[in-house]
């Protein structure tokens, strides 16, 4: 992995042995004879034709993040959302059922709604603990399965492998957002799902300087995407986005190492501040994700999420009196990002459902990022200390 986020997707020899991937900022390419553009048109003809269809730049990209995550096949959008789209749009037909895992990024559940409204593709939300369970959701209308592990905010994760083996005995695809994991920490197609979806945004990136979607998948399938609901819809990539992330996949398993490592320790200490009521890491013994994590993820990665004692009046504070952890809603930066999921990222969700997913006003999602770990405990800590008085907090205890 170590190599070949370095080196995979990129033929320097093609590209006069420049060190970098060139970047194809152009929006066309000219074709040498009118006869050359319709064979190319009739795809009689391999070549590049419009950058909506294929450009070299993105392509180096779209080959790495299929490389590292054991795929056929990778291909770049615009964002995340547009990379998610693509793929639920181009595996689902009016009238389907879509099967997800119970939590779910706020924009994908908006995405899901819209799905409803418009073609009465109806989605079931399931904690997916067993065979069961699955099994007892999948109807004859069921298009795909599509899960997030971990789940955004909660840290919950569901068992890839055993949701594999129920979907392939009814026949259909399981979607997974590796977006929290990234490759360097879980390979869901290595445990037998079939589609990953990413915001490379978050830890692709790493350097919070873009926007963008990546899926990996089989050909055959990408293909099909590649065609319609990327060609149509448009979704794209830019060539200097692409080069941005082929800039910074290249430290993803250094980053992702100090990540985990700041993360563990942050956790540590939380665990003992009594303004923390609970905290959600998936690499805790006591989570109840725990034993998934030891299976299917190499580490437990840079996201935690943690309750605090008070109203949601005392955590809007408590994020205010930070020093230089920023408020934001991006995670996998090299700074430190802390957010409100009741008020921001899942904002858009129905107060009940919110609540049912464990989504509190008093839950706080922290990406740590790749400071000193003391430094972003220091930050933390004098301002947990100043929510509410110590005996409230004790007394509600
Ligand atoms: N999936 C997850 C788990 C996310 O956290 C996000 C964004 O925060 C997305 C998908 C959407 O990605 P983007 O913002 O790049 O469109």
């Amino acid at each position: 992995m170590e190599t070949a986020v370095i080196h995979e997707g990129y033929r320097a020899s093609e590209m006069l042995g420049s060190l970098t991937t060139p970047i194809f900022q152009t929006s066309t390419f000219t074709f040498e004879t009118a006869e050359q553009g319709e064979r190319r048109f009739a795809g009689e003809e391999n070549g590049l034709i419009y950058s909506r269809l294929g450009n070299p730049t993105v392509s180096a990209l779209e080959e790495r993040i299929a490389a590292l995550e054991g795929g056929e096949k990778g291909l770049a959008f615009s964002s995340g959302m547009a990379a998610i789209s693509a793929v639920l749009i181009a595996l689902t037909k009016a009238n389907d059922h879509i099967l997800c895992s119970k939590g779910l990024y706020g924009c994908t559940y908006g995405l899901l709604m819209m799905l409803k409204d418009k073609y009465n593709i109806t989605s079931d939300f399931s904690s997916m603990q067993t065979k069961e369970e699955i099994r007892s959701l999948i109807r004859a209308e069921t298009a795909c399965i599509y899960v997030e592990t971990p789940i955004n905010p909660t840290m919950e994760l569901v068992d890839l492998q055993m949701i594999a083996d129920v979907a392939k005995e009814y026949g259909i695809p399981v979607i997974v957002d590796n977006t929290f994991s990234s490759p360097y920490l879980q390979r869901p197609l290595e445990l037998g799902c079939d589609v990953v979806v990413h915001s490379a945004t978050k830890y692709i990136g790493g350097h919070g300087d873009v926007i963008a979607g990546l899926v990996v998948g089989k050909a055959e399938f990408l293909n099909d995407v590649a065609m319609t609901t990327q060609k149509d819809i448009g979704g794209v990539l830019s060539p200097f986005d692409a080069w941005l992330l082929l800039r910074g996949i290249k430290t993803l398993p250094i980053r992702m190492d100090r990540h985990c490592d700041n993360a563990e320790q942050i956790v540590e200490k939380l665990k003992m501040h009594p303004h923390v009521k609970y905290v959600y890491y998936p690499g805790e013994g006591s989570h109840p994700s725990n034993a998934i994590c030891q299976k299917q993820m190499e580490r437990a990665g840079g996201m935690i999420a943690f309750e605090v004692y008070g109203t949601k009046k005392d955590v809007q504070q408590l994020l205010n009196d930070l020093t230089f952890i920023k408020i934001a809603v991006s995670l996998g930066d090299a700074e430190t990002l802390i957010e409100h999921p009741a008020t921001m990222t899942h904002a858009v969700i129905p107060e009940a459902s919110r609540i049912e997913m464990g989504i509190t006003d008093q839950l706080i999602r922290l990406s740590v990022g790749l400071e000193a770990w003391e430094d972003i405990w220091n930050d933390l800590e004098q301002a947990l200390n100043k929510v509410g008085q110590i005996d409230d907090v004790i007394a509600t205890k």
